[in-house]
């Protein structure tokens, strides 16, 4: 546990000495769980959002994406049931005074059994060897049943109160289980309250005529307000997709993850409007389609994994999470619903207008059910940044620190080094760089030694390091240092451009999928 601490330390101080990511208005010590991405931060975002905008607006010839604002009339809240339901249990504990989710507690108390279960297993499989039966001993052990059956009674107890409302019933279900606040093994709690986690603002000028406004706290209702606008002018017929990138506000009440959970955030959501009766056969294939995009990042199939849900929300009638090995566990990257009619039925009922669709090849207009793909941004960054950071012992015994990025997301893709300033050095890394910067984002630098210019590209994940020397005036050819097997190969500078492209192409992860 202490080195997975240590780990993601040293995860979020090389994400703060690199300019990816730093903590929010830090000379004023900082704002809770609001980040602000820096130079590298700011490019690799921006080619993680380019990759999924590809993926699903540009490669789908019947998605569209739009850019709605983040205020939107109040009712819309009302419709989506943020209003009233957008809550989260929330638990004090009066001693440490420290705040925590109700139902966090309880499901990492689960986690912590399923630990206990996968120990079980693995013992086994090392004390039987090739006749292990994984399945069988899975079905059969009494012990793995038991911490099973106990997580099972746990969460489906949790899951009836908080439909309930019964809030006593899960500060209970704590009580009875024993949970102490991690940090200080106290188990004084208080009260279960409901929290409701949108942002309030208000609109207008004066107090007594201001409206009150949220800010959004899911970038999905833009979609949905906009569903005839969208399908009209753009004369798609059913099924089609809806796109969309943007900010997101949640006020969470535990954020303590680094840019796992913020309360500003950037969500890319895509809803695609279905015939009823044929959501559920899309459901799946979306879920295939997201797993597959990930996949291709080459981040490793193992660090993936499918949640269903059990307890599905008031709008979905199936639900699954992508979950992703990240420092600390696997958790939710990515949510696949299918939400039914109830958004557009919502904003029918609430605005008094119509939302329905007339399907040609059916011959009547009904409201479209929806299938959603929704997933976290900045938790997306942290899945690739975390799982890239690597420190390598090399076969001279020296350390190096590499973010080995997918190249295509790399927030540089050359840097042009010469080796010295003088004896027109420079001015030729110049022109190269004149010649490459309508193509890639590039650095240039002739400072310190190239050793130390060849580790902060390593440690900020650049593809190639060229490098100019006194050969290269005359024979025009540069020193090319690939940055995962640090080989180096000289190349004639005219190939630069058709090589650095081989490599850093959004096409090396598109076909994949
Ligand atoms: P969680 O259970 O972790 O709170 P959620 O189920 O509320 O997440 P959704 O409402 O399904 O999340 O939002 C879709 C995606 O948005 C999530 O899969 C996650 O990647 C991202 N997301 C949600 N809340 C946050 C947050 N506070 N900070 C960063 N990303 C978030």
């Amino acid at each position: 546990m202490a080195k997975q601490e240590d780990v993601f330390k040293k995860l979020i101080s090389h994400a703060k000495e690199y300019g990816f990511i730093f903590p929010s208005s830090e000379i004023y010590d900082g704002l809770s769980a609001i980040y602000d991405y820096g130079q590298n931060g700011a490019e690799l975002k921006s080619n993680i959002k380019q990759y999924w905008w590809k993926a699903m607006v540009q490669m789908n010839e019947n998605i569209v994406g739009i850019d709605s604002a983040i205020f939107m009339h109040p009712t819309i809240w009302k419709a989506s049931g943020h209003v009233d339901a957008f809550n989260d249990p929330l638990i004090d504990n009066k001693d440490s005074k420290k705040r925590f989710r109700a139902d966090v507690l309880l499901e990492d108390y689960c986690a912590k059994l399923e630990e206990k279960a996968q120990k079980e297993i693995e013992k086994a499989a090392k004390r039987f060897g090739d006749a292990f039966d994984k399945n069988e001993f899975e079905t059969t052990n009494g012990r793995v049943i038991e911490y099973r059956e106990k997580q099972k009674t746990i969460l489906s107890r949790m899951a009836k109160s908080l439909e309930n409302e019964d809030l006593a019933d899960v500060k209970a279900l704590i009580e009875e289980l024993e949970i102490a606040d991690p940090d200080t093994g106290s188990k004084n709690w208080t009260d279960v309250r409901q929290f409701n986690l949108m942002f309030g603002t208000k609109l207008g000028a004066s107090a007594d005529s201001a409206t009150d406004l949220y800010l959004r706290p899911e970038t999905a209702q833009g979609i949905f307000v906009n569903f005839l606008n969208v399908q009209k002018t753009s004369r798609h017929k059913l099924p089609f997709g809806i796109a969309q990138i943007g900010k997101a506000f949640r006020n969470e009440i535990v954020a303590r993850q680094f840019i796992f959970r913020m309360r500003e955030f950037e969500q890319m959501e895509m809803q695609f409007f279905v015939p009823p009766g044929t959501e559920l056969s899309f459901y799946e294939e979306w879920k295939q389609k997201r797993l597959n995009w990930h996949l291709a990042l080459g981040l490793g199939a193992d660090n993936y994994k499918f949640h269903d849900h059990e307890k599905l929300a008031h709008y979905a009638n199936a639900a699954a999470d992508i979950e992703f090995k990240f420092p600390f566990g696997f958790k939710e990257l990515e949510g696949i619903h299918s939400r039914t009619d109830f958004d557009l039925k919502a904003h029918e009922k609430f605005s008094g207008r119509k939302l329905q669709y007339f399907d040609s090849e059916r011959n009547e207009n009904y409201i479209p059910y929806v299938v959603e793909t929704s997933v976290g941004l900045d938790r997306l960054f942290l899945a690739i940044f975390s799982n890239s950071l690597k420190e390598e012992v090399l076969d001279d015994g020296s350390e190096r620190t590499v973010l080995s990025l997918p190249p295509a997301l790399a927030p540089v893709k050359a840097a042009i080094l010469p080796l010295m300033k003088k004896d027109g050095l420079a001015e030729y890394g110049e022109k190269i760089f004149n010649d490459l910067k309508f193509d890639f984002n590039m650095i240039y630098e002739d400072k310190d030694s190239i050793g130390k210019r060849y580790r902060r590209q390593d440690a900020i994940g650049t593809p190639f390091c060229i490098t100019i020397d006194h050969d290269t005036l005359t024979d025009h050819t540069v020193t090319l240092r690939d940055r995962d097997t640090m080989q180096q190969e000289r190349v004639p500078v005219a190939d630069l451009r058709r090589i650095i492209d081989e490599k850093t192409n959004f096409r090396n992860l598109l076909s994949k999928i």
